[in-house]
């Protein structure tokens, strides 16, 4: 079904929600049980919830002894490789109250843009969904680096929603919604709607943000939702601590309408041109 509006998101049959390594790493790991409250929620109201997560390299970081994000790649991807299986099992933990089991699923940008690859992750989500399992997917760090460099899995959740058919994506964050500039900014307005064709270029949404854990930032959020918004997905932005409101339909956030004539549908290869960073428009 086409969700046009937020307040549709508790009718979508499948919902991609992805959640930034701030949120649920290093002081806010205790936030990872009212996220999973939240999805567990909307499993039991039947819908179909993926989890696109980060945080794994946060997650390392304590197990490598480091105090802050390395900056070097091969440390990067370490720490990812070490924290991946602990973030995972703190979510089967939280999950465990609601019977919900969880499957791993990492994958690259590229798998998703190539035909062989994109089937065989198609047809594991499908059966795992079909299952009733959580899928909680993140970039596969120690053969890709895309996410790391550029948005903390912003694009990877878009591309999983296209990929699976999802009816909305929601993008949590640490901020309620968008804003014209960066909220700290004076004259900074907040964005609650942006239309299919809405200029965005004259909004100042900074570059990608790179801070302790995890990179991203509103540039790639928009990004991201002009890639799910062209496949007919609607896109919802909000904070990470609003996500139960999110995906019961309330009025927060910045909703992001879904293309009415769309383009890449889950049944084969994105076929428009995807852009990778800095997407100012969402105008095709
Ligand atoms: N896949 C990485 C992780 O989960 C990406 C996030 C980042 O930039 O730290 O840690």
């Amino acid at each position: 079904m086409t969700i046009s509006s937020r307040a549709d998101i508790p009718a979508a049959r499948r919902i991609v929600v992805k959640v930034g390594s701030s949120s649920i790493s290093g002081e806010n790991a205790g936030k990872i049980q009212p996220l999973v409250e939240a999805l567990a929620a909307a499993h039991g109201r039947g819908t179909e919830v993926v989890l696109v997560s980060s945080g794994a390299i946060a997650t390392g970081m304590p197990y490598l002894r480091l105090a802050e994000r390395p900056s070097d790649l091969a440390t990067q991807q370490a720490a990812a490789a070490v924290g991946q299986n602990v973030l995972i099992y703190r979510y089967q933990e939280a999950l465990r109250p609601f019977a919900i089991v969880a499957g791993q699923v990492l994958l690259t940008a590229g798998d998703l843009e190539n035909a062989t690859p994109r089937s065989n992750a198609r047809r594991a989500m499908e059966r795992l969904l079909g299952l009733r399992i959580l899928p909680i997917v993140n970039e596969n760090d120690t053969v890709a680096t895309h996410e790391i460099r550029f948005g903390d899995n912003d694009r990877l959740a878009a591309l999983v929603a296209q990929l699976i058919g999802a009816d909305a994506l929601v993008l949590l964050s640490d901020i309620e919604c968008l804003y014209t500039r960066p909220p700290d900014e004076p004259g900074a307005e907040p964005i609650r709607r942006v239309r299919h064709g809405d200029d965005l270029s004259r909004y100042a949404f900074g570059s990608v943000v790179v801070n302790s854990v995890g990179t991203g930032g509103a540039a790639t959020k928009v990004s991201a939702a002009r890639v799910a918004t062209a496949s007919g997905v609607g896109v919802l932005v909000t904070s990470a601590d609003l996500v139960d409101a999110a995906l019961r339909g309330e009025d927060i956030g910045t909703w992001f309408d879904p293309h009415p004539d769309p383009v890449g549908t889950a049944a084969g290869p994105v076929t428009a041109p995807v852009p990778r960073t800095g997407a100012d428009t969402l105008g095709r």
